[in-house]
């Protein structure tokens, strides 16, 4: 069924009853081409690339729980393509280009708003280190515009310009980022991938990864064996594990990164606000309520859900920084697991194994890299070759210690140890 504006007035019109399922819910076949492993935003794409790109058919998605319910539902829906480093920079680029074509793409509105996004500084040093970033964002092709501080006040006349810990000298304005609804990415990339013949296969946790001879053979389910000779791990927070299967140790740590979101208001927040300094970032949904998050939890765990501790400093930020949503209640706080790298940029390689692909490493901003990562995947997987906007996110960067990409990592420099 095609989605439109003329199909949703037919609908209404006769009580609802002609919608059909956005997917099939079909049971695992003995054996599959392809198998990815983890139903997010990333494993969804791969499947759909695979095969709008490639023309696979014979391809499931396994996923432990259901559609949508990991990091890709979970997530504070902000999109945008102003990343510093070569590598990164034309990769988010990329996928930026993507988002812009999505909902053509899927015939599903994934709600994507270029409502614009903006990284306050605070001095003179932070400044020049934005100045920097937005030659590279221009450089790169994507849009940047240096605010003042009279230029921030115009955009965001509610700030505590003087008093938010640190002064607002002002701003880094990326017009075109913004975001996007987070579980319509996936429904929309799981409808579409169905479309082209994918099976989705739910409640469907791989326990055990089979290897013989240096070669993946198949994976072990709770819903029983499946062979395969090409295998896709896309599993976020539980690559460690899932690879750990395969005998596999990746540079990669699960951390907890939370969010917040208060009841529905007015609109009153038309941006997407980040400030560095405290660990502080803001929306606004479509339904009103304020989304808004901070920096991890600091600790590797993998709870679905954060601390006290960080709960407070976040609030603590907003509240220096905008004042006003002390006024506003908080409905819900959760946790999502980050596949934490040592240098913050992610990993799209083979394995050892043969036939045994990983995409991991996404931090906290995977969401964003959704339809690009997908594009990448699937063009390794099915090509095995890296594409061109994905080639340094090697594997093999954190044994040789060359070609890391230390946008804002915090963990050791595995070369040295
Ligand atoms: C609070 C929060 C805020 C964030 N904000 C942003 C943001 O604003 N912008 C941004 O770009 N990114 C953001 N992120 C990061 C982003 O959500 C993640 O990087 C991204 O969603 C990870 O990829 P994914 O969607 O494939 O992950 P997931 O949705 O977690 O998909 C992985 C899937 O693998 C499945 N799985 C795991 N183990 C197995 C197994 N053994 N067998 C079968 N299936 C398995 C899981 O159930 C899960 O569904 C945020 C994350 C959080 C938690």
């Amino acid at each position: 069924m095609r989605y439109s504006g003329f199909r949703v007035a037919l609908e209404g019109l006769r009580g609802n009853r002609g919608w059909t399922r956005a997917w099939r819910d079909p049971e695992p076949k003995a054996a599959y081409d392809t198998l990815i492993v983890g139903g997010g935003g990333h494993g969804l794409s791969t499947a759909y690339y695979l095969a709008r790109n490639h023309g696979l058919r014979d391809i499931a998605v396994l996923e432990r729980g259901l559609l949508g319910q990991g990091n890709v539902g979970r997530n504070t829906t902000i999109v945008r393509a102003n990343y510093f480093l070569p590598g990164n920079s034309e990769f988010y680029s990329f996928s930026l280009r993507l988002w812009e074509g999505l909902e053509a793409e899927l015939n599903y509105n994934v709600m994507h708003s270029q409502r614009g996004l903006i990284n306050l500084f605070h001095s003179d040093g932070q400044r020049d280190a934005f100045v920097r970033r937005g030659n590279a964002m221009l450089a790169q092709g994507d849009d940047a515009i240096l605010l003042d501080r009279d230029g921030v006040r115009e955009h965001l006349p509610y700030l505590d310009f003087d008093n938010a810990r640190f002064p607002i000298h002002g701003g880094l304005l990326h017009p075109r980022g913004g975001t996007a609804r987070h579980d319509a990415v996936a429904w929309g990339y799981a409808r579409a991938a169905d479309r082209l013949g994918v099976d989705l296969i739910q409640r469907c946790e791989v326990t055990g990864i089979d290897v013989e001879n240096g070669r993946v053979t198949g994976v072990q389910t709770t819903r029983g064996p499946i062979r395969a000779n090409r295998v896709g791990l896309v599993v976020a927070g539980r690559s460690s594990q899932v690879a750990a299967m395969a005998g596999l140790r990746l540079p990669i740590e699960s951390h907890i990164l939370q969010a917040f979101v208060t009841e529905g208001l007015k609109p009153v927040i038309d941006h997407v606000v980040s400030f560095g300094m405290g660990h502080f970032y803001i929306s606004q949904s479509d339904k009103g309520g304020l989304v808004f998050g901070g920096d991890l939890d600091f600790h590797a765990s993998y709870a679905s859900r954060g601390n006290l501790p960080m709960m407070e400093h976040v609030m603590e930020a907003g509240m220096a920084l905008m004042p006003m949503i002390g006024r506003a209640r908080v409905l819900r706080s959760w946790g999502g697991i980050m596949d934490m790298t040592p240098d913050g940029s992610p990993i799209i390689d083979r394995t050892p194994v043969e036939g045994l692909f990983v995409d991991c490493g996404w931090n906290y901003g995977g969401f964003k890299a959704v339809p690009a990562s997908g594009w990448c995947m699937a063009h390794l997987m099915a090509t095995g070759e890296p594409h061109e906007v994905a080639a340094r996110f090697r594997l093999d960067r954190f044994r040789t210690g060359r070609g890391l990409m230390d946008e804002e990592g915090t963990g050791s420099q595995h070369s040295l140890h």
